[in-house]
């Protein structure tokens, strides 16, 4: 049985391809799988009930067409969705469309477990005056959409975020959870959905508020008999973000009011952003009921930013501040602090004002010292990566060439050299060095490690370019 579904789908891609950014394309595109084809009707399988929701707002169009253009007018498309946050139910399951011609697509009652809102449970306590109440948003400006850098490792939390932004209440995405190590954007992100909501809509009551302040309004209001007014007041809100709510854990009295907030606000549309360091399934002293109903909407993650995504981090801030550093500055300062963007901001701002205050320019040897002296926590070990980079600046080589397979003699030997600093300098795996140099495997980089010492005794000249380099990768 050839599988039919494949070839179909994989000629839909080609024209999806080239009909959207490469970038939209991978993330949009690349992590569908194909699934059946019966009837004219194709059936598509999609990670989560997220990534179904923004093909139809944003692809629907383009889907439509290249459906058709495959399988004729009668042409159509199933989605099968991956349930994720969920222990209960793994098994995917279908979401039936009537049709991509379909006006009533849109409104389509799509029965997902997600949409809890059949009972509006009006809370008598209110007072309609209230509404009219200025709450101040506590939101930082600066923690805009616009400053926060996109990369591979915010995509999908940066994307849900915005889609909630455009939609407050109104999308599956409720709560919406970001989570992600110390320093990684969650609280910036969380910010600029607030930011973005307030913009567009003025009318809507935007609270943001960590879960610490929370805690102690809480225990104030318990002291003052006026916990039926803390209740109301968050009650009213219309969009309640709350940062690092894994400091509710084994508080079980805070836990308790914020259930009820929670309901209240869930259960009357209101849209609720939560932000943690670590997923649901890991938050210890959490009652079940509050974690379920964490993993009602979208959990979406924050990761460690690559390289690149490091560096325009850095390049957006130095021009937020009309700054400009040497790019060899730059380029290090992303090198060598690789997990935690607060950290290597931090990084920065104390090298501005070292330079300013003893009148220093700012170079590689300044920033050198600064990052050994002043950044705490920061594995002092270099990178793989700027391994890789010192060694072919020295030897004038493109960087991605160590990647390539190329054998010619200079490119072989600067590989070798790079293996051989990784495995004396980091605490890498053999494995690891060979698949930051194009894939390669552990006996080929003990090899190389065993030619680089070899040669370093019986070549001069060899042996002086290794000192050159250990030089260059020392801080000193
Ligand atoms: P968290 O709340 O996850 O600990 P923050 O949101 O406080 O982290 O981020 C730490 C710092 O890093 C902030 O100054 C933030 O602006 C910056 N930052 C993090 N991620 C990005 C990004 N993708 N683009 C721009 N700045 C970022
Ligand atoms: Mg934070």
């Amino acid at each position: 049985m050839s599988k039919k579904h494949d070839g179909v789908w994989g000629a839909c891609l080609k024209v999806i391809k080239d009909n959207i950014s490469l970038q939209a394309f991978k993330t949009w595109f690349e992590p569908i799988v194909p699934v059946k084809l019966e009837d004219s009707v194709l059936t598509i399988q999609v990670p989560s009930h997220f990534f179904y929701e923004w093909l139809e707002e944003n692809y629907i169009v383009l889907l439509k067409k290249v459906i058709q253009k495959e399988l004729g007018p009668e042409g159509r498309l199933e989605y099968s969705i991956i349930m994720e946050n969920n222990t209960t139910k793994s098994t995917p399951y279908t979401v039936k469309l009537p049709a991509l011609n379909s006006k009533s697509l849109k409104n389509s009652p799509v029965s997902m477990p997600l949409n809890v809102n059949e009972s509006q449970i009006r809370n008598p306590f209110i007072i309609p005056g209230l509404k009219k109440v200025n709450v101040d948003s506590n939101l930082n400006p600066s923690y805009s959409f616009d400053n926060f850098v996109e990369g591979d490792c915010n995509r999908l939390a940066r994307a849900s975020g915005y889609a909630v932004a455009n939609k407050p209440g109104g999308t599956a995405f409720n709560p919406l959870l970001i989570y992600g190590g110390v320093g990684l954007g969650k609280t910036h992100l969380a910010h600029a959905i607030g930011i973005s909501i307030k913009d567009q809509f003025p009318n809507k009551t935007v609270l943001y508020v960590g879960s610490e302040k929370f805690a102690h309004q809480f225990i104030d209001a318990i002291k003052n008999q006026t916990t039926n007014d803390f209740i109301h007041f968050y009650q009213m809100i219309d969009v309640l973000i709350i940062d690092d709510v894994q400091f509710f854990s084994g508080k079980e009295k805070t836990q308790d009011v914020f259930f009820h907030v929670f309901n209240h606000l869930h259960q009357n549309g209101k849209q609720i952003i939560l932000t943690s360091d670590k997923p649901p399934v890991e938050m210890q002293g959490m009652e079940q009921r509050l974690l379920s109903r964490f993993k009602w909407g979208l959990s979406a993650d924050l990761g460690a930013p690559d390289l690149e995504t490091r560096m325009a981090i850095l390049e957006k801030k130095m021009y937020g501040n009309g700054i400009e550093l040497p790019k060899d500055v730059t380029e290090y300062l992303a090198y060598s602090i690789n997990t935690n963007v607060r950290e290597m901001e931090g990084a920065l701002n104390t090298l501005l004002a070292q330079a300013s205050l003893n009148k220093k320019a700012i170079t590689l040897e300044l920033a050198k010292q600064m990052v050994d002296k002043f950044v705490k926590n920061t594995a002092r070990e270099v990178s793989i990566e700027y391994i890789q980079k010192v060694v072919c600046d020295y030897f004038d080589l493109p960087l991605e060439i160590l990647k390539s397979k190329t054998r010619k003699r200079e490119v072989v030997q600067a590989r070798q050299i790079s293996m051989y600093f990784s495995k004396k300098m980091t605490k890498s795996s053999l494995a690891n060095i060979g698949a930051h140099c194009g894939g390669k495997d552990h006996a080929t980089v003990l090899h190389a490690c065993r030619t680089v010492t070899n040669l370093s005794e019986t070549d001069k000249q060899f042996r002086a370019y290794l000192e050159d380099l250990e030089k260059k990768l020392t801080i000193q």
